[in-house]
């Protein structure tokens, strides 16, 4: 079987690359780095190309490339879904949504931080990479009245809607993936 694609975004494109990350895509964001550096490190590492730039794509020709067309992140990872043929898309909370790190669960009998006193240990995963800690508990997205999009939960759940898939499109995805 093929590796999964690792992918590289550019800037206009940085919720696309949140919800790579959440379905467990390995997707790398620079958004300060000019074309030319983010088409060679797509080039050195075999990543695919996210770009709505068509001039970029037509000048410097990257190995790998999809040129998005939609502006909506939804209709943006459908494209990329499709272009890849990859498998029906599935919540993982093992990536980091915001810098692409790899998530562990924080250890039991570590105590938490102090923004995170309140959450069940065994909800919490760590980002090796930045030092966050994420959540993943329905109770706190419903107090804090974050819900995943109609849409989203329809793309992640295209037959049924699990109660704990639906708890992590919540709890997990919501905050940050709109
Ligand atoms: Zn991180």
């Amino acid at each position: 079987m093929n590796p999964p694609p690792r992918f590289l975004a550019d800037a206009m494109l940085i919720r696309l690359a949140r919800w790579l990350r959440a379905l467990g895509y390995d997707t790398a964001c620079y958004p300060s780095w000019p074309d030319s550096a983010l088409v060679a490190l797509a080039n050195r590492e075999g990543r695919w190309l996210l770009t709505r730039d068509r001039a970029l794509v037509r000048e410097l020709r990257p190995d790998r490339v999809i040129a998005i067309e939609s502006q909506r992140p939804l209709a943006q990872l459908t494209q990329v879904l499709e272009a890849l043929t990859l498998p029906p898309p599935q919540l993982r909370f093992d990536r980091c949504l915001l810098c692409n790190g790899p998530l562990t669960d924080w250890l039991v009998g570590r105590p938490p931080p102090q923004y995170a006193s309140h959450c069940a240990i065994a909800r919490l995963r760590h980002c090796a990479d930045c030092q966050r800690l994420l959540a993943r508990s329905p109770r706190q997205a419903h107090e804090r009245g974050t819900q995943a999009s109609p849409a989203a939960n329809k793309l992640l759940n295209p037959r049924s809607s699990s109660p704990q898939t639906a708890a992590m499109t919540s709890a997990y995805a919501a905050p940050v993936l709109t």
